[in-house]
């Protein structure tokens, strides 16, 4: 008797960010400077640190994200 239990394993994503790089795009304007990024093949996040370089979206800067989206939404609420 044959096992058809086999899934299939999303892993074609993984292998063609391997063979051809991530292709992200943008999730969220967190600030003009700072963004939340995904990439559409293998689901990785990222954002941008204070350098303005890619780093991994950790829930901790998820919720840094956050309180900066809140507090600059509230500025500019305040402003205009
Ligand atoms: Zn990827």
């Amino acid at each position: 008797m044959k096992e058809s239990k086999t899934k299939p394993i999303p892993v074609v994503g993984k292998m063609w960010c391997v063979f051809f790089g991530h292709r992200f795009y943008t999730t969220r304007n967190v600030t003009n400077h700072f963004k939340e990024y995904k990439c559409s093949h293998c689901q990785l996040e990222l954002t941008n640190d204070e350098k303005g370089h890619k780093i991994f979206l950790t829930p901790e800067h998820k919720a840094i994200n956050e309180t900066l989206v809140n507090f600059y939404q509230r500025r500019h609420h305040l402003v205009s």
